[in-house]
C-alpha cells in the first residue's frame, strides 16, 4: 500500500504537460498559464491624479495653510481619458478628477476638499494645504514597468491576474488545454436522481459531487450513465469513455467484494494498473492506472471517500497535467475549540468546519458514507493513525474551493 505522498508522485510521472491554446480573457479563469509574461506596457500608462483635485507645482503650496492661504489661477480642467494640454507655470493650477493625466509642469495634486473656489470668482483656487511633491500623483510604471516580468509560466491565473492581463491591453492568452474528464458511476444499487425511489436502492451523488471541483481545476466534465456491476457493462462504458476522453473517473467497484469490477474491465480494455490502495482514511482502495495516453482514476464507491481521494490525488494530478506550479490545496492555520481523535490505525483527513476566527471543529460522524458531516464542512485536518489533538491545539486545515 502507497503513502498519498507516494501515490501523488506516482501520477505526476506519468503526465506530460498538455499542449497550449488560446482562449478569451474572459474565459481565463482557473486556466493554466503556457508561457510566462512580460509587461508591454507601462501601468499606469502616464502620470495621473489619484484625486478629484488640482494639479499644482508643489513648490507653491509649500506654505500653505488655513491660515494664510495660497491662491492660485485656473487655467482649466482636464477630465480622465482627456489629454494633458496644458502647462501649469508658477501659481496657476488645472481642475483634474481620479485618472486625469498630470499636465506638463505640475508635480502633485491636491486634493478638492482643501480647496476652496469662490462661485463670483470661479478662476481662482484658493488652498489652504501643502502639498509635497508628487503627492496624490499615480506615476507611469509604478505598477508594471514595460519589460518586467507580470505572471509567470505554469501560474493558475485568478481574479487578479485576469485584471491585470486586461489592464495590459490582452484579449487573449495561452494557456494549457483543458483535459476532457470522463465521469462514471458505478454499481446495481444506483438510480438516477429525479427517478422514481425504488427499495433497496440509492440515488446516484458522486458524478454531480465532482462537477463543480472539475470545472475549478480547469477540466471539462462529461458524464455518463450510471453502469451496472457487471465486467461486461463495465468494459463496454469503460471503452468508450477512454475512446471519448482524455481521462476517466470512475466511483465505486475497486473494492475487494465479488462484485467490484472496475480493475479487471480496466485490464481488458488493455489498461495497466499503476497502484491501488493508498494508506489513507477515507479513500484507501484508490486505484490509478494508464491505458496509452489516457489514464484511469478509479475512486472508491462512498461519497465521502470519492470527494476526498479527487482532492488528495485527482485534483493536484489535473492541475499538474495542466502544468502548474502550485497543485497543493491550500491550507490556513486554526485552533481546536474541541479535541479531534483518530482511533484508527491509518491517517484520516477529518472533516471540518473552521470558522471566520480560525477556531475548528469536527462536523460530526467521520464514517465515509456521512454526507451531512460532509456538507457541513469547508475543510480536512489531517489527523495521524492513533492520534488525539487536544482543544486548543493547532492544526493546518486543508481548504477547497467551495
Ligand atoms: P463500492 O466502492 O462500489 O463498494 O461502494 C461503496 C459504498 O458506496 C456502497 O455503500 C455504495 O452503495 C456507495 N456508493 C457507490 N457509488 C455511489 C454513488 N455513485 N453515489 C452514492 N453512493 C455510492
Ligand atoms: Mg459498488
Amino acid at each position: 500500500m502507497l503513502e498519498l505522498e507516494q501515490a501523488r508522485q506516482r501520477i505526476f510521472d506519468c503526465l506530460s504537460t498538455l499542449p497550449s491554446e488560446a482562449v478569451l480573457l474572459s474565459e481565463a479563469a482557473g486556466r493554466i498559464l503556457a508561457q510566462p509574461l512580460v509587461g508591454t506596457l507601462d501601468l499606469p500608462p502616464v502620470d495621473n491624479s489619484a484625486m478629484d483635485g488640482y494639479a499644482v507645482r508643489a513648490a507653491d503650496l509649500a506654505q500653505a495653510s488655513r491660515e494664510k492661504p495660497v491662491t492660485l489661477q485656473l487655467l482649466g480642467e482636464i477630465a480622465a481619458g482627456g489629454s494633458a494640454t496644458f502647462n501649469v507655470k508658477p501659481q496657476t493650477c488645472v481642475r483634474l478628477f481620479t485618472g486625469s493625466p498630470l499636465p506638463a509642469g505640475a508635480d502633485a495634486v491636491i486634493m478638492q476638499e482643501d480647496v476652496t473656489v469662490a462661485s463670483g470668482n470661479p478662476q481662482k483656487v484658493v488652498c489652504s494645504e501643502s502639498v509635497k511633491p508628487w503627492e496624490n500623483v499615480r506615476l507611469r510604471g509604478e505598477d508594471v514597468k514595460k519589460g518586467a516580468a507580470l505572471l509567470t509560466k505554469g501560474q493558475r491565473l485568478g481574479t487578479g491576474a485576469i485584471a491585470l492581463l486586461a489592464a495590459q491591453g490582452l484579449k487573449k492568452i495561452e494557456v494549457t488545454r483543458r483535459p476532457l474528464i470522463a465521469v462514471l458511476a458505478t454499481g446495481n444499487e444506483l438510480i438516477e436522481p429525479g427517478a422514481r425511489f425504488d427499495a433497496g436502492k440509492i440515488y446516484e451523488s458522486n458524478r454531480v459531487m465532482l462537477q463543480e471541483p472539475l470545472r475549478v481545476v480547469g477540466a471539462l466534465a462529461r458524464v455518463y450513465a450510471i453502469v451496472p456491476d457487471s465486467v461486461a457493462d463495465t468494459h463496454r462504458i469503460l471503452e468508450r469513455a477512454l475512446a471519448e476522453c482524455d481521462a476517466v473517473i470512475t466511483t465505486g467497484g475497486v473494492s475487494v467484494g465479488e462484485y467490484d469490477f472496475v480493475k479487471k474491465a480496466f485490464e481488458q480494455v488493455r489498461g495497466e494498473l499503476d497502484f491501488w490502495r493508498v494508506a489513507i482514511k477515507p479513500g484507501k482502495p484508490f486505484v490509478f492506472g494508464r491505458c496509452r495516453e489516457k489514464l484511469l482514476f478509479g475512486l472508491p464507491g462512498n461519497p465521502v471517500s470519492a470527494f476526498v481521494t479527487f482532492l488528495m490525488l485527482v485534483r493536484p494530478g489535473l492541475l499538474r497535467w495542466q502544468g502548474a506550479t502550485e497543485v497543493d490545496l491550500p491550507s490556513h492555520p486554526g485552533q481546536l475549540a474541541e479535541s479531534l481523535a483518530n482511533r484508527g490505525d491509518r491517517r484520516h483527513f477529518m472533516r471540518v468546519h473552521v470558522d471566520t476566527n480560525g477556531m475548528v471543529r469536527s462536523t460530526g460522524v467521520q464514517a465515509s458514507h456521512m454526507l451531512s458531516s460532509l456538507a457541513g464542512a469547508n475543510g480536512l485536518v489531517d489527523v495521524p493513525a492513533n492520534t488525539t489533538f487536544p482543544k486548543g491545539h493547532l492544526v493546518a486545515v486543508l481548504r477547497w474551493e467551495l
